[in-house]
């Protein structure tokens, strides 16, 4: 058993603002990464600069992340990090900008890197450290070693290395007031995807299941809430406990790694530029009956510790999840059995998932 996350994580209310010794004490330069909008649309970006400030931080901003972040945006804001003299770099917004900083904190540390050798982890020198300002509930980013980008075929690629660890990260639940309604329901729909594929995950240790149960407890009346009222009856506080429960999920896929449902997830997404939380939460319930099938006993105590069946979740979920909409042709179901023939994601799930499992589960999700 291994339980390792060496992120210095903190979450409350004003706490960019009250960094600003953190953020001295890992340089006098740094990056900031970003989307175009979010991280000033929410106050994040204002917070982290005054804290700069105060810090005696010198800073730029390379602005050019877009949704699913391309590794020629990462090279590019590694490119201005290492012309900056940028000692580190900060990210801000959801799991693009946060996934992005780390492969740019590589690309700054070594600049002459190719892309192959991006996702060999052949990289020699030291990648810069990394600051997570998430402005989210759903990645999860900020505790993870992971990230996810797409490569210059059109297609999810994930690197997964303890060095990208962010070394400190920073949650203010204020800054989820800015997400609009069907992006903060899809972002909620995400972190109950960490939970809910890391619990009845394979590498599921005593540990990840900890915190993927809490998280989902976490999540109950949350989604509830939300499935009665919209998020607009989220308070401030019901905003930090839904972006507790997505680090929650984070630290439990930092131990486990995602199951079907993000790796089938990926292709809507890169296809159908489906949103990530409704492309992985239109196979969760697909994925919460299957688990149940082959794992009845973490089942009951799931059911036991949330309060809720796994019948109810699904209804839950269903409810606060905006719809997807896409639906699939024969063929295209045909080409993603051999794609996801030989996937990580979907062997890491309980059970035995061959081709003709595989085509159940898309056959469910697409003849409806
Ligand atoms: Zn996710």
């Amino acid at each position: 058993m291994r339980f390792f996350v060496p992120t210095d994580m903190r979450i409350g209310r004003g706490i960019v603002s009250d960094s600003a010794d953190r953020l001295a004490a890992l340089g006098s330069r740094c990056l900031i990464v970003t989307g175009k909008r979010s991280a000033a649309a929410c106050g994040a970006l204002a917070d982290m600069a005054a804290a700069l400030d105060a810090a005696g931080v010198a800073y730029a901003q390379y602005d050019g992340i877009g949704q699913n972040p391309t590794v020629e945006s990462c090279r590019a804001a590694g490119d201005a990090a290492a012309q900056f003299g940028a000692e580190y770099i900060v990210g801000i917004g959801g799991g693009s900008p946060l996934d992005a900083a780390k492969a740019a904190a590589v690309f700054a540390g070594n600049p002459a890197l190719d892309d192959a050798s991006l996702f060999t982890y052949a990289w020699p020198q030291r990648i810069l450290p990394v600051v997570c300002v998430g402005t989210t509930a759903g990645t999860g980013s900020e505790v993870t070693p992971v990230s996810v980008l797409t490569n210059a075929a059109g297609r999810k690629q994930s690197i997964r290395d303890d060095r990208l660890y962010p070394a400190l990260s920073l949650g203010d639940g204020r800054y989820l007031r800015a997400l609009p309604e069907h992006f903060l329901r899809s972002c909620a729909v995400d972190a109950a995807a960490h939970c809910v594929e890391s619990y009845f995950n394979r590498n599921h240790t005593d540990v990840s299941r900890i915190f993927a149960l809490r998280g989902l407890e976490i999540l109950r009346p949350l989604f509830e809430k939300m499935r009665d009222s919209g998020t607009q009856s989220l308070t401030d506080a019901d905003r930090e406990r839904l972006y507790l429960a997505s680090i929650y999920g984070g630290y439990a896929i930092s131990v486990t790694g995602t199951a079907f449902p993000h790796a089938l997830g990926y292709y809507l997404t890169e296809s159908h530029s489906v949103s990530h939380g409704i492309a992985c939460g239109v196979f969760l319930p697909a994925f919460l009956r299957h688990s149940r099938q082959c794992e009845p006993a973490a089942a009951v105590r799931l059911e036991t510790v949330t309060g809720y069946g796994i019948q109810a979740w699904i209804a839950l979920l269903d409810a606060v999840m905006p719809p997807c909409g896409v639906r699939l042709t024969a063929e295209q179901m045909d080409a993603l059995q051999v794609r996801y023939a030989n996937n990580s994601g979907i062997a890491r799930s309980p059970g035995e998932i061959n081709a003709q499992t595989l085509y159940a589960i898309l056959t469910e999700v697409y003849a409806k």
